[in-house]
Formats: structure tokens, C-alpha cells, sequence
């Protein structure tokens, strides 16, 4: 395995730093799944990119070199830059997710206890729950009034901006709690997030409560009924940060997946011309198992191939498939980094994905023997191998840890139904799933090159 540090020029090194800034602004501005799909889609719009529903709205006409997005209810996002090739010949698809683990409020949210006001919390993901006490949150969220209005509510990370949290138990009094097993440290529906103190002046009951639904009266003009057609999310306080004495890393919330959400961004948004067209996925829920209507499992992005090929004058249902089938995609997500602190969880042998040491290809994910892994390819990791090899890519390979430890999965067997090739691809973190998750820069910065060269030159 190769040290990418050890392979780059100082202005290369200069690079990595740069583009990590980057991605470090982007982390810090899209804390959610829908502040991620905005900034996705401003970003694309800038570099051509255009909404295909008003192509299909205008009767307009696609031609190769054209590119287009599609907005999924404000969560998901699919990005199309057509080639000069036929599309039936398969498009090169990126793929990554842009929802991470968090709290998100339940429907009824506020109560008031013992003079105190709280939200209820519902986790959304794979978390630690004892990682998320005693330590500073923001909260983000639309509330969806009756009127057809929506009302963004961000409350914590700006200048000046209140925060909250969860509280934690005094050491001095955690006898009991401190037998506990991590698991039940905490109960999910202990995770209530202080909110207020102040009682209103002339209340009697609920006088706190009542305060709150003062306040978020004047804010931003919602009633306590309006939460049933709200969705918040609870996240870590703050921006993401550069990490370590020598800046080698980036530590933030989020990362999984909006690491390699932001690198296929880039990668696909950096391309000139393309022979084959190209698409980059970036998608919600696959925290929890890419269900629903915004997840990968929904048929938006085979319905947009449709809606191109329909505009380009040349839809037929065969197309559509010959398309998805003949694809080559990347299922862009993280991996366990081998961490030194927790060596006995790694896979053994070179195994294991290493900070620095590249972009980390996982030919197979799943747990208990593969189960729901999309086991690549070898004739496919062959073709990848040699475009990343005149890319001059550094990349690795990465089991997800100890074979009979866990596992996990991704986006990967989905768009493999399709019968197209794909194999997952991503950066290593550490602390995956924490509040905040580690990253090295010279992965990030490799996996860009390695998307950006898959998307020009896979075929
Ligand atoms: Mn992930
Ligand atoms: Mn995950």
C-alpha cells in the first residue's frame, strides 16, 4: 500500500489542502440532507446544469453535452451531463448519500416537566446515543404550514444563535448508570432535548411551554399544531474542522456520506466533454435502508433516464433498460479506517482501509458471510484498476472490519438490480457514525481524482 503523503509535490500537498477547504465549507453548511440537496443544486446551476422538469415543461430538446438535474422532493438530488455516445450504451454513474445520522423530533414534540420545557426525540440511523450527551446541538428543520407555506427554522449554528442539549449524569451520582451496558446507557426516549426555562408571567400551568410557543410564535409564526407537518433534525453545534497538528484531516459531522457525496459532486461537475454520459446520485435514507420515496429504492432515477432519452427524441421502455443495464456505477461510501485503538476489530493482513492510503475499494460489503452485499465484479475491478492506474489515483482495498464482527451496507445492491457493474468505493473514517468523524485529506482529495477519472474514461 502507498502513503499518499509520501507520493505528493509540495504543490500537489497545496492541492489536497485547498480542495479539503473546500469540503470543509461544505460540511459546515450542509448539516442536513436538504441544506446538502440546496447546495448541490446552486452549485450545479452555475455549471450549466438545469432543471429537466422545465425541459419537460417547455417541450425543450436534449442534444450530448447537455445537463440536467433532477430535485427529489428537496432531499435527493440526480445530476445528468449527456455524452456524445448513445445513452442505451450505459450511462457512469456516482452515487453517494447526503443523509447522515442525527435526532430528529417526534411529531408531538414539546412538553413541559418539573418546570422545564423539552422536545422528544426520535434517532434517525445507526448512533451511539450516550455519544450525543452533554455536548452542544443545533437544531434544523421545515415546518409546513396549511397555507402551502414552508418555513425554515436553523437555530444554533449562526453568530449569536442559542444552542442545546441533552444532559448527562453526574459522575458523583451514576452508580447505577455506570453498570450499564453502552446500549442502554440511555433510552431512546430519554433523549429529550432542553429547550427552555423561562415560565410565561401570567400562566399558571405549562408557564415554560407556553414561553417556548411565545417564542417560536414571534420567530418564525408557528403554532405547537403545526409540528405534526414539520420535520427537525437535531445535529452536532458548529462547522466541520481541519484536524491534527500537520492539518492532515478533517473532523466533522456528516461525513458519512457527504464525503463522498462532495467528491462526486466535484468530479462530476469538473468534466468537459463526455463520450459516455454521466450521472451522480447523491441520495437520502440510506441510513435506514434507502426506503421511501427520496431513498435509492425509489424509481426517480430510472423515470429521469427516461425523461432525457423522451427529450433527446429517442425514448423507448427497451432503451431505458438497455441504458441502466449497461452501466458502470460506484457506490460511494465510507469504510472503517483502521484505527490503532481498536486494532482487534480490523480485518487482518492489509485488509483493513488506511488513513492516507488512498480511495478504499470494498468488492463486498454485507455482514455474516456477505449477507446484502453487491459482491463486485473481478472483471470490473480489473477495468477500474487500469484507469486508475493512468490516473495516477492512489487507492486501496478495505474489508468493512473482522469478518464475524458486524458489517453493513450501502447504496451498492440497488443499482445492481439494474444488472449494471458497480462496486463500492469510498473514503476510510474513523469514529464512524459519531457526533464527529475523522477523515484524512489525502483519501478525500484521491477519491475526487478517482470519481473524475471513472466518469471520463470508464467505458
Ligand atoms: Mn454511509
Ligand atoms: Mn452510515
Amino acid at each position: 500500500m502507498t502513503n499518499a503523503w509520501k507520493t505528493y509535490s509540495e504543490q500537489e500537498k497545496k492541492e489536497v489542502m485547498d480542495f479539503n477547504d473546500s469540503y470543509i465549507d461544505f460540511l459546515s453548511k450542509g448539516k442536513t440532507e436538504r441544506l446538502c440537496n440546496q447546495y448541490i443544486i446552486e452549485l450545479a446551476k452555475g455549471f450549466g446544469y438545469r432543471n429537466i422538469n422545465e425541459v419537460i415543461e417547455n417541450h425543450e430538446t436534449l442534444k450530448p453535452q447537455d445537463k440536467v438535474y433532477f430535485n427529489m422532493m428537496n432531499k435527493s438530488v440526480a445530476l445528468i451531463h449527456i455524452g456524445n455516445e448513445p445513452i442505451e450504451k450505459g450511462l457512469n454513474i456516482v452515487g453517494a448519500h447526503i443523509d447522515s445520522p442525527r435526532l430528529d423530533l417526534k411529531q408531538h414534540p414539546l412538553f413541559e416537566t418539573d418546570g422545564l420545557a423539552f422536545f422528544d426525540t426520535h434517532y434517525y440511523g445507526g448512533i451511539k446515543k450516550y455519544q450525543w450527551l452533554a455536548m452542544p446541538l443545533s437544531l434544523y428543520g421545515v415546518v409546513c404550514l396549511k397555507d402551502g407555506t414552508t418555513v425554515d427554522v436553523c437555530i444554533g449554528d449562526q453568530e449569536g444563535d442559542p444552542v442545546f442539549c441533552i444532559t448527562d449524569l453526574l459522575p458523583h451520582l451514576a452508580s447505577d448508570q455506570m453498570k450499564k451496558g453502552a446500549g442502554e446507557f440511555i433510552e431512546g426516549d430519554n433523549m429529550d432535548l432542553i429547550i427552555a426555562s423561562i415560565p410565561a408571567n401570567d400562566e399558571e400551568k405549562d408557564a415554560v411551554k407556553k414561553n417556548v410557543l411565545n417564542i417560536l410564535k414571534e420567530m418564525y409564526g408557528i403554532e405547537e399544531e403545526d409540528f405534526v407537518s414539520a420535520e427537525f433534525e437535531i445535529v452536532p453545534f458548529g462547522k466541520a474542522h481541519s484536524a491534527g497538528l500537520d492539518h492532515s484531516m478533517v473532523l466533522a459531522y456528516g461525513q458519512d456520506d457527504r464525503v463522498c457525496a462532495y467528491t462526486s459532486l466535484v468530479a462530476m461537475l469538473e468534466q468537459g466533454d463526455l463520450d459516455r454520459t454521466a450521472a451522480a446520485l447523491l441520495v437520502d435514507k440510506e441510513e435506514i435502508g434507502s426506503v421511501g420515496a427520496t431513498g435509492m429504492h425509489s424509481r426517480f432515477f430510472e423515470n429521469m433516464i427516461a425523461e432525457v432519452l423522451e427529450a433527446m427524441g429517442d425514448y423507448s421502455d427497451l432503451k431505458v433498460r438497455r441504458a441502466l443495464q449497461n452501466s458502470y456505477a460506484l457506490s460511494n461510501d465510507v469504510v472503517a479506517a483502521h484505527d490503532p485503538n481498536y486494532a482487534s476489530v480490523s480485518s487482518p493482513h492489509e485488509n483493513m482501509g488506511q488513513f492516507g492510503h488512498g480511495l478504499a475499494f470494498a468488492k463486498y460489503t454485507g455482514s455474516r458471510g456477505k449477507s446484502g452485499s453487491n459482491d463486485s465484479n473481478p472483471e470490473y475491478i480489473a477495468k477500474l484498476r487500469k484507469i486508475f492506474e493512468e490516473a495516477n489515483v492512489i487507492w486501496q482495498t478495505s474489508e468493512l472490519g473482522r469478518v464475524d464482527q458486524g458489517g453493513g451496507g450501502t447504496i451498492a445492491y440497488i443499482l445492481a438490480n439494474y444488472g449494471m457493474q458497480v462496486i463500492d468505493s469510498g473514503v476510510a473514517l474513523q469514529s464512524m457514525h459519531a457526533p464527529f468523524e475523522l477523515s484524512s485529506k489525502a483519501d478525500v482529495y484521491e477519491a475526487k481524482k478517482a470519481y473524475s477519472a471513472f466518469i471520463k474514461n470508464c467505458k
